[in-house]
């Protein structure tokens, strides 16, 4: 798709901006009024909430956990899973309440699930009280679309299928200021036939590294201390842009910036993660040795009618040339049990590929079939009783390495980065190490933020505790 499609112009950024002084123009007698946003899902959804969360900021609103005291309710949905999607609708039901104590409120639903025809056409026909529904590739858009609730007193749907775009330029509130979420790029090509993503977030659009640099550059520059780069397949980076440049030379590009920061990204499609990628991943003083790789399964056959485009070799390989350049690398990946027509014999080669690999954390899944997808279509044999129990025969051997890999770390001392505090007394700080693996700590609160060397004591399958050594800055 032409460039010029894609990306919006100034013009049209500048005049959702103008929106948003309408809608403060329109509620200039609710000089308090509040927001609530809340994101289902993937850091690509965090990251589209914290875009929401500034554009109803420039709108002139707070923000609050309470629906009862909400002006505006925005519930940013995920389509990935049934269970996601039927949690949505009884939280829809719920909300009857909240608008009924407040009738002028107005609740939105946006994200992935809203931008399939037959979600809206349910949230028309059963949740009249729902004022407000788009998906992801209208999200540029919000501060228009609410002005339009707001004025014409009427329900907007805007799911149209539009080319996806890319915005530069609109606010965002982030969620504190140690670590961030930055998008390089939107949408996917690649349909794996389980996944609904490439019909709801639309073709793949790079964001121009200048501006990818920039936003980092500033991010590293205002204190932040770890930057996620976010992509539904960061690997495919730049395939769009005019200038020769892929992934690892904008990790390369990002790297350059002076400070002391970490980054990190996902996702990585093993089909596009290139040796290049690797060996840029080594020799960057600022890039994690992390790297999460889904690989789905560990069977050549589903991985096929999955439409991945690798083999379990090929997978292998990566992760052994990964592990040659670097030794200390945590490694984690996403895995669906139970995919249409999946034997045990199949599901027991994730299970062996897992004994192979070692990962350090999964991600796991029993298939959930997405209507619309290829794979939704597919003869599905196999009871949900089957599968759990191949699924847990999967945990359980991943519990195993979890457990058994973060106990060879105990009495090693690592770098972390205090991120955050935590409810337990005992454990009052988390932190994680470089690969990204959970610390748990106890210490003073003005610790968040900063890195530390911290001696590791004991540890559990799902993280390690330890005490603060030295603070490193
Ligand atoms: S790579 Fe496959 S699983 Fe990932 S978002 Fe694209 S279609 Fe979905």
């Amino acid at each position: 798709m032409e460039r010029e499609k894609v990306l919006l112009t100034e013009e049209q950024i500048k005049r959702q901006l103008d929106f948003c002084k309408k809608v403060s123009a329109l509620l200039e007698d609710r000089p308090n009024r509040l927001a609530k946003v809340e994101t289902f899902g993937c850091q690509q959804n965090v990251a589209d909430g914290q875009r929401m969360m500034g554009m109803l900021q420039e709108m002139g609103f707070g923000f609050t956990e309470d629906e009862k005291q909400a002006d505006v309710i925005v519930i940013n949905t995920c389509a990935i899973r049934d269970h996601a999607e039927q949690r949505i609708y009884g939280l829809l039901g719920a909300l009857t309440h909240a608008k009924k104590a407040k009738p002028e409120q107005v609740i939105c639903l946006c994200g992935c699930m809203a931008q399939q025809q037959r979600v809206a056409d349910k949230v028309k026909n059963s949740y009249r009280h729902v004022d407000l529904v788009f998906g992801p590739q209208a999200m540029w858009k919000f501060p228009e679309l609410l002005h339009g609730v707001y004025q014409r007193h009427r329900r907007i749907f805007s799911i149209e299928d539009e080319h996806g775009t890319i915005a530069e330029g609109l606010p965002v509130v982030r969620e504190g200021n140690v670590k961030a979420w930055v998008s390089i790029m939107y949408g996917c090509n690649n349909f794996c036939s389980y996944c609904i993503v490439p019909y709801v977030r639309g073709r793949e659009r790079s964001r121009d590294a200048a501006e990818v640099v920039k936003e980092c550059r500033e991010l590293i520059e205002s204190g932040v201390k770890e930057i996620t780069l976010l992509g539904q397949n960061v690997n495919s980076y730049g395939k769009d842009l005019p200038e020769e440049m892929d992934f690892a030379d904008l990790l390369a590009k990002i790297n350059e910036i002076p400070g002391d920061y970490l980054i990190r990204f996902m996702t990585s499609h093993p089909k596009d993660a290139s040796r290049k990628l690797l060996e840029t991943m080594a020799r960057s003083e600022h890039v994690a040795k992390q790297l999460h790789l889904p690989v789905q399964s560990g069977n050549n056959r589903v991985l096929k009618e999955m439409n991945r485009r690798y083999t379990r070799e090929s997978y292998l390989e990566l992760v052994r040339y990964a592990r040659e350049l670097m030794p200390e690398i945590a490694l984690t990946s996403d895995i669906i049990i139970g995919f249409p027509g999946e034997t045990e014999a199949e599901a027991m080669d994730t299970v062996s590929l897992v004994e192979e690999v070692r990962y350090d954390a999964l991600f796991t899944f029993i298939y959930s079939p997405r209507p619309g997808t290829p794979a939704a279509k597919m003869p599905d044999p196999f009871t949900r009783a089957e599968k759990q129990v191949w699924f847990d025969r999967l945990l359980d051997a991943q519990n195993r390495i979890s457990a058994e890999k973060h106990a060879s770390f105990v009495g090693q001392s690592l770098r972390v980065l205090i991120d955050g505090v935590e409810e337990d007394s005992r454990w009052n700080l988390s932190s994680r190490t470089t690969g990204g693996r959970l610390v748990h700590l106890s210490g003073e609160e003005s610790l968040v933020g900063k890195y530390c060397r911290v001696k590791i004591t004991d540890s559990n399958t799902w993280a390690m505790f330890g005490e603060v050594e030295e603070i490193l800055g």
